[in-house]
């Protein structure tokens, strides 16, 4: 760091900065966490400056041979923590693995049934503003309003009426289990490829919290960024029958040359969450969230669902009548990093939003626990409840910042892992 400083002082304040407000505040967002100290190292490590299109044994570049150690490590930890018979650990992100995923299993103008973006789905599942919904023809399924859970009986129907080329499960808000083997039995009802995006969860299937999507999936894609705790990317999982269409459909179909500085840290990644520890991790995530889920409960936020089964929450803030929008800057203006989401059935636009996302993956690494999160639900439910336009609501959310900051000072983020 000292050589940054020296070199960029600008760049190196901004790290600095960014650090204090990683530290400083309650980190809440679902998709993000505190990634190891080991992981940071391999990312930022030479590794990055090697050139190695192709594979391990099979590249176009020469001098590959530490890239392609790297690469095997991660891909032989990859198959094994989450028994699959082939990993491709490549792509980029998340969205890049699903671009891959759609080559692989898909042609463009295919059928493509995926849950709806207001629901919980993610844009590459068939929004418009994405390949996904340009290239191919997105039929949407939703969840039930009585239970706000996925209707499958309309995953059903609708794969019946449309015969999709392609099914996929897996959300970005959906905070209950998806029925895995119910996916699969629809998919084989319509003779459609079965995707299921873990990006969200992977790193609780890695910590053995939640059931593997790998037993029925023809493909499974996911991020290494999130509850799994390793650098920004992606990873797709698959049977063996389909390892050479999904190679060819990362490389060279939608992508360069693989960043073997991240691929190096996944298969750091990948080590550390092998272990007990990470099982304990994971557990406790969930543990975590459930305690949030009554704790914001307890302060007139209603969690859709009734509750959760992994690693978020998603509130419903109707009954207090604020909206997800401002809710998202109170709580920032209080230290408390979180965001505005819809929720199902929403009567506000996505970007105003009825409710926020809160979840447990960063706060459960620095090490807090159920009383933590009930303290946490107090500190949002205070928050929601200022407005900041006012006198007595600014110096209240300054208190609230304040106690944010005297819980999270206890708890100090990059500082040690204690889960
Ligand atoms: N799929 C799902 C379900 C997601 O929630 C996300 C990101 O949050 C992605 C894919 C995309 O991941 P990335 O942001 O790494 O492209």
């Amino acid at each position: 760091f000292a050589c940054l400083e020296r070199e960029d002082p600008e760049i190196a304040d901004v790290l600095l900065d960014e650090l204090a407000r990683r530290r400083g505040g309650l980190q809440l967002i679902a998709s993000e966490n505190f990634t190891s100290p080991a992981v940071l190292a391999a990312l930022g490590s030479t590794l990055h400056d090697k050139y190695a299109e192709g594979y391990p044994g099979a590249r176009y570049y020469s001098g590959c041979a530490e890239a392609d150690r790297a690469e095997t490590l991660a891909i032989e930890r990859a198959r094994a923590l989450f028994g699959a018979e082939h990993a491709n650990v490549q792509p980029h992100s998340g969205a890049s693995a699903n671009l891959a995923a759609y080559a692989a299993l898909a042609e463009p103008g295919d059928t493509v049934l995926a849950m709806e973006l207001p629901h919980g789905g993610h844009l590459t599942h068939g929004s418009r503003v994405n390949f996904s919904g340009k290239w191919f023809h997105p039929v949407g399924y939703r969840v039930s309003p009585a239970t706000e859970e996925i209707d499958y009986d309309e995953v059903r129907d609708l794969a019946l009426a449309h015969r999709p080329q392609l099914i996929i499960c897996g959300a970005t808000a959906y905070p209950r289990r998806i029925d895995f083997a119910l996916f699969r039995e629809i998919a084989d009802e319509v003779g459609a490829y079965l995707l299921v995006d873990a990006a969200h969860f992977i790193g609780l299937v890695a910590g053995r919290a939640v059931p593997s999507p790998v037993p029925y999936a023809d493909v499974v894609t996911c991020t290494t960024h999130k509850v799994l705790r390793g650098p920004r990317g992606g990873m797709i999982l698959c049977r063996a029958e389909l390892a050479q269409r999904v190679d060819k459909a990362v490389f060279p179909f939608s992508q360069g040359g693989p960043m073997m500085h991240a691929i190096a840290a996944k298969a750091v990644a990948l080590r550390e969450a092998s272990g007990p520890a990470f099982q304990a991790y994971a557990r406790q995530v969930v543990d975590n969230a459930r305690a949030l889920a009554v704790a914001v409960a307890a302060e007139g936020m209603r969690p859709v669902t009734g509750g959760t089964d992994t690693h978020l929450v998603l509130a419903d803030l109707r009954e207090l009548g604020i909206s997800g929008c401002d809710a998202e800057a109170r709580c920032g203006l209080a230290g408390i990093t979180l965001n505005k989401n819809a929720i199902p059935f929403d009567p506000r636009p996505p970007s105003v939003a009825s409710g926020i996302r809160v979840g447990s993956p960063g706060v459960t690494t620095q090490g807090m626990r159920a009383g933590e999160m009930r303290r946490i639900g107090a500190l949002i439910g205070a928050a929601v409840r200022c407005d900041p336009g006012t006198p007595a609501g600014a110096s209240r959310l300054a208190d609230v910042a304040t106690e944010v900051s005297a819980l999270v000072g206890q708890f100090p983020a990059y500082h040690r892992e204690k889960v």
